[in-house]
C-alpha cells in the first residue's frame, strides 16, 4: 500500500524522482595520473556511495579528444589544451547513481580553481585553469554523449552494490 501511495503521489505532483541508473562520465586528467592522484579521486565517488560501472587507463589520440572537446575547438586555449590531454595516460571512469551528473559536478568544482570551492576536487589538489586535474559531464546529454565516444557499450558493468539499499531510497 505505501508503495502504491508513493506511486499515486510522484504522479499526481509531478515529482521528479532521480533516477538510480543515471550515469555520467569521469576523467582523471595527465597531471593527475602523474601527479598519483587516480586512488584519491576515485575515493571521493566511492565514498558519496556512488557505482563504478566502467574505468580503462588509455593515451587519448587527437581525434578522440577533438570529439570530446568539440565546442572547444576555436578557444585560445584549445591547442595548449590537445597538448595536456595528449601528454600521457588519462583514467576514464563511468559512474552511476541519482542525480549523479549534477553531484559529480559539484564534488568536481569550478573549472578554475581559483574559483573552486574548498572540498571540491579541484580546489583541493589544483591551481590552474589548465592543469584542473579532472574532467565531469555536465550535462545529462554531454554525459550520454561522452560515455558513447570513450566506452564501448560491452565494457560498462551491471552489478548490484551490496550496500545500495542503505544508500538509497
Ligand atoms: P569543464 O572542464 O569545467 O567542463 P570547459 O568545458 O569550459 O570546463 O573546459 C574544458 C577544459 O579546458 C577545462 O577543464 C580546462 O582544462 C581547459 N580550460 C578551460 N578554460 C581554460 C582557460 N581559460 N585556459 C586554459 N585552459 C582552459
Amino acid at each position: 500500500v505505501t508503495s502504491i501511495v508513493l506511486w499515486l503521489t510522484k504522479e499526481l505532483f509531478q515529482i521528479s524522482v532521480p533516477s538510480a541508473k543515471e550515469r555520467t562520465f569521469i576523467a582523471v586528467k595527465p597531471d593527475g595520473v602523474q601527479r598519483r592522484l587516480v586512488g584519491q579521486v576515485i575515493h571521493r565517488f566511492e565514498r558519496r556511495g556512488f557505482k563504478l560501472v566502467g574505468l580503462k587507463l588509455l593515451q587519448v589520440s587527437k581525434n578522440l579528444l577533438s570529439q570530446h572537446y568539440c565546442q572547444l575547438t576555436k578557444k585560445p586555449f584549445y591547442p595548449d589544451l590537445v597538448e595536456y590531454m595528449t601528454s600521457g595516460p588519462v583514467v576514464a571512469m563511468v559512474w552511476e547513481g541519482p542525480n549523479i551528473v549534477q553531484t559529480c559536478r559539484m564534488m568536481v568544482g569550478h573549472t578554475n580553481p581559483a574559483e573552486a570551492h574548498a572540498g571540491t576536487i579541484r580546489a583541493d589538489f589544483s591551481l590552474h585553469v589548465s592543469r584542473n586535474v579532472v574532467h565531469a559531464s555536465d550535462s545529462l546529454e554531454g554525459a550520454q554523449r561522452e560515455i558513447m565516444l570513450w566506452f564501448d557499450g560491452h565494457d560498462l558493468l551491471k552489478w548490484d552494490c551490496i550496500d545500495q539499499s542503505v544508500t538509497s531510497e
